[in-house]
């Protein structure tokens, strides 16, 4: 009988045996010991398995990534340094120099600058697509070498829901995978593998961690992407890599090639691997996940509705809002609710939301989003001050956006908090 997710949050991905410790361990060990040269050697050479060396696998972080995997329905996962090592992990897992890939332009802007910039000049090519064009119109954008798909569940700082199922058929009739960011959703809100994503990616950071600790990322694989399907596009993993004697990783994992693969090579290579001591802090953070996020959605929508009634505010965008573009799309992906991030301009302007944004007491100012606690950060005088009115409305951020994470806190008080930060302007 498989345990509802509530449950999965406190007892998937490690199970203690008799007179073994509750808590999940940590291994604060970088390395292994064996007995003979040939045990060490079978694990170089993936003919066994077993620990050998941190950088590229370690139980603490193995078992917190099963929980993750459980959780998102998924066949194997991996832990990260951050959410920005998942998200070039996941696609330079198949993507090489003179490849291309499409991506929705509503992401994240670490991830905007990453596949626009820092991928571009490794000779990997995106093009970056508006999400709520139609089938027919995104087909228009795939080319021979295109090898996957990116969107975000919920976009940041847009707070807009994907089309998952659109996506899908669209990655899928051109042969490749399709990657979604899963951070604002997290696996309580919406499991992309029930509507036909192929890999999902975490930021856990935020939501997961929830209590701004710890900065890590994870990579899961629902394993039913076919690679051998379509050989020809993912040499990576379907013919031998002469890293690893010959091995190909389609043939031999299997569902878990992907992963492994991840692993095996770009670990290896890259060393972009979570702490134990950090896997641990998620792992607490994993427990109340389920209970967090029904309260965060609660408070935001109680504080979007009042938003939505103040006149002294110019706009409010929270997809769990009548009143909002992604309304049905939520409903359909996210029924149980989205996520605590809102976001809203104050009347007035740029220079009123930073009178405003200076008034509050209890919200903070802070780089971070999707923490215990209510923050706020307005992209015009932080992550995009260099830009003029014009070049903002061009990147999609209204100069007088204010990014609102509602935390756990009363509701009441929070609202009384922007009530009094009105008051200033
Ligand atoms: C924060 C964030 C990232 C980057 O994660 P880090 O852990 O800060 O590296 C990626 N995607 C989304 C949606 C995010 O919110």
């Amino acid at each position: 009988m498989e345990n509802n997710i509530d449950t999965k949050c406190l007892h998937a991905g490690y199970v203690p045996g008799n007179g073994d410790p509750r808590q999940v361990p940590i291994y604060q060990s970088t390395t292994w010991k064996y007995s003979t040269s040939d045990d060490m050697g079978k694990l170089f050479d993936l003919e066994a398995s077993g620990y050998f060396y941190t950088r590229l696998q370690n139980p603490t972080n193995d078992f917190v990534a099963s929980k993750l995997c459980e959780l998102e329905g998924g066949v194997a996962g991996m832990l990260t340094s951050s959410g920005q090592a998942a998200n070039f992990f996941a696609v330079f897992n198949i993507c090489e120099a003179g490849d291309h890939f499409i991506t929705s332009s509503s992401i994240y802007g670490g991830t905007y600058n990453l596949f626009g910039v820092t991928m571009k000049k490794m000779g990997i090519d995106c093009t970056f697509v508006d999400q709520n064009l139609s089938y027919e119109e995104l087909s228009k954008y795939f080319k021979p070498n295109t090898k996957c798909v990116f969107g975000e569940t919920i976009t940041n700082p847009t707070v807009n829901v994907l089309d998952i199922e659109k996506f899908a058929k669209l990655a899928h009739d051109h042969g490749v995978p399709l990657i979604i960011d899963n951070t604002f959703a997290t696996p309580i809100n919406c499991r992309p593998f029930e509507w036909g994503c192929d890999i999902v990616t975490h930021s856990t950071t935020k939501y997961i961690d929830g209590h701004a600790s710890s900065v890590g990322g994870a990579i899961i694989d629902s394993g039913n992407f076919d690679w051998m399907a379509h050989a020809d596009k993912f040499p990576g993993l379907t013919t031998p890599d002469e890293s690893y004697h010959g091995i190909t990783y389609a043939e031999k994992f299997g569902k878990g090639a992907y992963i492994t693969k991840a692993t095996a090579q770009l670990m290896r290579d890259f060393g972009a691997i979570q702490s134990p001591q950090n896997a641990y802090y998620i792992q607490l953070g994993l427990e109340s996940l389920a209970v967090r996020m029904r309260r965060h959605c609660e408070n935001a929508l109680k504080i979007a509705e009042y938003l939505e009634s103040d006149d002294r505010i110019a706009w409010v965008k929270y997809p769990g809002l009548k009143s909002n573009e992604s309304y049905e799309l939520a409903k359909k992906y996210c029924p149980n609710g989205t996520c605590g991030v809102l976001c809203f301009g104050v009347k007035g302007g740029r220079d009123a939301s930073i009178r405003f944004m200076d008034s509050l007491k209890l919200a903070t100012i802070a780089t971070h989003v999707a923490d215990s606690k209510t923050l706020l950060l307005h992209p015009a005088s932080h992550t995009h001050r260099q830009m003029t009115d014009e070049q903002l409305l061009e990147a999609g951020v209204a100069p007088d956006l204010i990014r609102f994470s509602v935390g756990l806190e009363d509701p009441d008080d929070i609202i009384n908090d922007i009530k009094q930060a009105l008051e200033k302007i």
